[in-house]
C-alpha cells in the first residue's frame, strides 16, 4: 500500500472514530436528560406527597405522569438552551469566518478550544486551510511585486539612457565613450529583458505541462558535453576549469527539456565560480538510476539562501550584479519533477556548492 493511501485510511479511520465519540456524547445527553427529569420528577413527587398536596395513593397513577411529562419538558428545554449554545456558537463562527475567507480576508483563524472534541477537529481543520489560503496568497503577491519589478527595471533604465541620447543639447556634449557606454546599457538591459521574457514564457510553459511529448532516445553524456560546449564563451572568460567524468549513458527523454537543466545548473556553477577554479561535472549510471553531480568551488550559499533558491526571481545577491534573473532553478526544479527527478544540493559558505540530480532509469 502506498504512503498516501495509508494516510488516507488512517484519516478515515480518525473520522470514524470521531463520528462516533460524536455519536455517544448525543446518547449520553439523552440519557442525561431523561436520568435527570426521573430524579427531579422523584422529588417534586416526594416533596408534593410530604406538604399533603397528593392526597391520596390512588390518585398517583393519574398525576405521576402529568409531573413527569411537565417536568422532562422543563428540563429538556432548559438543557437543550445549554447544550445547544455549546454546538451551536462555535459553528456561528466557523460560518462567519467561512464568508470572511469568500470576502478574501484570509488571516482569519478560530479558537480550537471548544468544549467538544470533534468541533476542535473541526475549527483545527478551518485553520489549516486558512493557513494554506494565506500562504498561497502571499506567494501570489510576491510573485507579482517580483515580476513587475524585474519587467520595470530594464525598462526604466533603457527609456533613460535612450531620452538622453535623443535630446540634441546633450547628444552633442557626450564623449565617444559616454555615448558607447551609453548604448551599451541600452543593448545590455535590452538582453536582460529578453532573457527574463524568453525565461518565464519557458517556466509558464512547463508549469502547465503534465506530460511529457516529443521523447527520444539520447546519449546522456554528450549531451552535456555539448552544453558545456555552448557555455565557453562564460568558462573561457572567468577563466574557468571544466573537468567531466562521464559515463557513457543513452536516456529517453525530451532531449530539449534536459538540455536546458543542465545549461542552467553548469551556467551557474560557472558564474558563481571563483576565476581558476574549477567545475566538475560527473554523471554516473547505477543499477536503478543515473546521478549526475555539478560541483563548484565558488562563494557557496548560506542556511537562508539555501532554503529559497528554488522560489522564482529570488536571488541572493539583490544588487542584480550577477547575470541572471532568479528564474533559472525555479525552471530546474520544474523539468525535475516532470522526469520524476530528485535534485538536492549541498552548499557551503566560502567552500563550494554541488547540485545532485537523481534521473531515474528510463524503461
Ligand atoms: P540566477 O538567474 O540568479 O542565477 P537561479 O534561479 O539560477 O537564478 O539561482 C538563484 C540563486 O541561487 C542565485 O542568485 C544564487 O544566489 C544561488 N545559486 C545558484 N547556484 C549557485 C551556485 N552554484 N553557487 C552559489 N550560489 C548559487
Amino acid at each position: 500500500m502506498s504512503g498516501k493511501i495509508k494516510e488516507r485510511a488512517r484519516e478515515t479511520k480518525k473520522q470514524f472514530h470521531s463520528l462516533r465519540s460524536l455519536r455517544t456524547a448525543y446518547t449520553l445527553l439523552v440519557l442525561l436528560i431523561l436520568v435527570s427529569a426521573g430524579l427531579i420528577t422523584a422529588g417534586i413527587y416526594i416533596v408534593l406527597y410530604m406538604l399533603g398536596f397528593i392526597p391520596s395513593a390512588a390518585l398517583t397513577p393519574l398525576i405521576l405522569p402529568v409531573i413527569v411529562i411537565i417536568s422532562c419538558m422543563i428540563i429538556g428545554t432548559i438543557m437543550a438552551v445549554f447544550v445547544g449554545k455549546l454546538f451551536i456558537n462555535p459553528l456561528r463562527r466557523l460560518i462567519s469566518a467561512n464568508e470572511e475567507i469568500g470576502q478574501g480576508n484570509f488571516k482569519v483563524r478560530l479558537s480550537e478550544q471548544t468544549v467538544i472534541g470533534e468541533l476542535n477537529n473541526l475549527m483545527h481543520s478551518f485553520n489549516s486551510m486558512a493557513d494554506e489560503l494565506e500562504s498561497t496568497e502571499l506567494f501570489r503577491n510576491d510573485f507579482i511585486n517580483s515580476f513587475s519589478h524585474e519587467f520595470k527595471t530594464p525598462i526604466v533604465s533603457i527609456r533613460g539612457f535612450a531620452r538622453q541620447l535623443q535630446r540634441d543639447n546633450v547628444l552633442h556634449s557626450l564623449t565617444d565613450e559616454q555615448r558607447r557606454e551609453y548604448t551599451d546599457i541600452i543593448a545590455y538591459e535590452s538582453d536582460r529583458l529578453a532573457r527574463l521574457s524568453s525565461n518565464i514564457l519557458m517556466l509558464t510553459k512547463f508549469e502547465n505541462q503534465q506530460i511529457v511529448t516529443d521523447k527520444t532516445e539520447f546519449y546522456l553524456d554528450e549531451q552535456i558535453r555539448r552544453t558545456v560546449l555552448l557555455l565557453e564563451k562564460e568558462w573561457t572568460a572567468r577563466e574557468v576549469n571544466i573537468e567531466l567524468e562521464l559515463d557513457e549513458v543513452k536516456y529517453n527523454f525530451n532531449e530539449e527539456m534536459l538540455a536546458q537543466m543542465w545549461l542552467n545548473l553548469i551556467g551557474n556553477a560557472i558564474k558563481f565560480s571563483h576565476r581558476a577554479d574549477t567545475v566538475l561535472v560527473r554523471c554516473r549510471k547505477n543499477q536503478n538510476n543515473i546521478c549526475v553531480d555539478i560541483s563548484d568551488s565558488g562563494d557557496g550559499m548560506n542556511e537562508e539562501t539555501l532554503r529559497k533558491i528554488f522560489d522564482k526571481f529570488y536571488q541572493c545577491d539583490t544588487s542584480h550584479k550577477s547575470e541572471g534573473n532568479g528564474l533559472g532553478l525555479a525552471i530546474v526544479k520544474r523539468i525535475a519533477e516532470l522526469a520524476n527527478a530528485e535534485i538536492s544540493v549541498i552548499s557551503h559558505q566560502g567552500e563550494g556548492t554541488c547540485f545532485s540530480v537523481i534521473l531515474p532509469l528510463s524503461e
